[in-house]
């Protein structure tokens, strides 16, 4: 599978395996993307790390 980086539109592969919730890293900007399962569809977003603080 295939899919796009929300950030910086870099064509991802996605493992035919990955499942809903599992982070991958774009080559291309290192950003964390979320996979979102959607019934046969994926979708990529930007992971958003929850309980890390960053700074204060
Ligand atoms: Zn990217």
């Amino acid at each position: 599978m295939k899919g796009k980086c929300p950030e910086c539109e870099a064509d991802i592969d996605v493992p035919d395996d990955a499942v809903d919730g599992e982070i991958l890293t774009c080559d291309e900007c290192g950003s964390d993307i979320e996979v979102v399962k959607a019934g046969a569809k994926v979708q990529l977003r930007k992971a958003e790390l929850k309980g890390e603080d960053w700074g204060e």
